[in-house]
């Protein structure tokens, strides 16, 4: 499978248990991202190692109570400034109808929204109702994010996912008819019982919606998921069936217009996702709920998975900054600048690694031209063991 280190907005815990008070000033300032992480879902799906969990009774209030007591430790003076914010989890859409406008509330009592601020929230099909996508557009909502994976009733029910491709449908219309113009939806390869044929029938489908965004990611079997239980009993697509329907997605999607931006995401011209711009560009954001990650005041660290009190850990995951940012820069077809870099942390990329740069140009996997490195279509899809070669 290939492996997606893209900083997916929940991510795991950190190992010890150091209250991080997070309580130093800074108000005003660069306008930050915010994430907010919904851990409920209707069920399971089968791939899935997210932080989620089908919600038992009061757990939405009793959780709303944690998120409340987690956004005073944010309150500054003046309020810290956003221009993104994104609704992720879990699927925020299982919410009952209210609970976004109460979550609103917490948020601009702790924080200021920028005039432009991209606002993005994550829902399923068969869990949004008219009455919850008029809430989401009166609160100023303006980018949806829907996932969907496959259009075939035999892969989503692999998946285990809790919506028919019609449910989709009828997500997707009611959130045009209420003037949503900025949708993403989230597809799937490398799923059981996948193949090419079917990969393209997605696409296409999905293409002639025209959407303005589309995130596509590899399956990865995670630990302790139900296919990782039984794994052998799955009818996976070959590694060679893979590395083909990662290209024919490439190749449709950018036929169709759409600008392979980063690793796993495609856009219409002006609509990349902010929000997770600002984790490629190693930009600082705040992350709120079980599991939320963040950068804040040159600090890295998360909250434990624990839905009910707020824990952080500090987070190290071996990689010195300079690493990190060329692993992000990477990811994105702007690739790295060697200037910045320079600037940055003072030293030169590129010395030391000339001969090895110049083999993985001629291999056709990074091109080297106007003072930037960039990963090809090809360096994309291996870009791990790339990234392993260079760091
Ligand atoms: S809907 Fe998303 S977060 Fe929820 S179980 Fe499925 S994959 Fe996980």
């Amino acid at each position: 499978m290939i492996t997606d280190p893209t900083p997916r907005t929940s991510l795991g815990e950190g190992k010890s248990s150091r209250k991080n008070s997070a309580t130093e000033a800074r108000g005003g300032g660069n306008p930050i991202g915010l994430y907010l992480h919904i851990p409920f879902c209707v069920r399971k799906c089968n791939y899935c190692d997210f932080c989620s969990k089908p919600p038992s009774e009061n757990d939405f209030d009793k959780y709303f109570e944690r998120l409340k007591s987690e956004f005073s430790d944010y309150k500054r003076s003046p309020k810290i400034k956003i221009n993104s914010l994104f609704i992720g989890g879990g699927t925020p859409s299982l919410l009952p109808l209210g609970y976004f406008t109460r979550l609103f509330d917490f948020i601009s009592d702790t924080f200021d929204f920028c005039e432009d601020c991209e606002i993005t929230a994550e829902i399923n099909p068969g869990t949004l109702t008219e009455e919850k996508a008029k809430e989401y557009r009166a609160l100023g909502i303006n980018r949806i994010s829907i996932g969907l994976q496959s259009i075939h009733e035999n892969e989503l029910k692999m998946l285990g996912r809790i919506h028919s491709f019609e449910d989709f449908l009828c997500s997707y219309s009611l959130l045009q008819s209420l003037g949503f113009d900025n949708i993403s939806v989230d597809l799937m390869y490398g799923i059981p019982e996948q193949t090419a044929k079917s990969l393209k029938e997605t696409l296409e489908k999905i293409i002639a919606l025209n959407p303005q965004h589309i995130s596509l990611y590899g399956l990865i079997i995670e630990e302790g998921t139900r296919f990782a239980n039984r794994l052998s009993e799955l009818n996976l697509p070959s590694e060679d069936e893979e590395c083909d329907m990662y290209y024919l997605a490439s190749e449709l999607l950018r036929r169709a217009g759409y600008s392979h931006y980063e690793i796993s995401n495609y856009a219409r011209e002006g609509y990349e996702c902010r929000h997770n711009l600002k984790y490629w560009n190693t930009d600082e954001y705040i992350g709120i709920g079980a599991a939320a990650h963040s950068f804040f005041l040159g600090q890295r660290y998360g909250n434990t998975r624990d839905l009910f009190s707020v824990v952080r850990d500090p987070l190290a995951n071996g990689e010195t900054d300079a690493d990190e940012y060329v692993m992000m820069r990477l990811r994105l077809s702007d690739g790295l600048s060697l200037d910045e870099y320079r600037k940055r942390y003072g030293t030169d990329f590129c010395h030391g690694r000339e001969k090895l740069l110049f083999r993985l140009k001629d291999l056709g996997l990074l091109t080297l031209d106007g003072g930037k490195i960039r990963l090809t279509e090809r360096g994309f899809y291996v870009s791990n063991s790339i990234l392993t070669e260079l760091l």
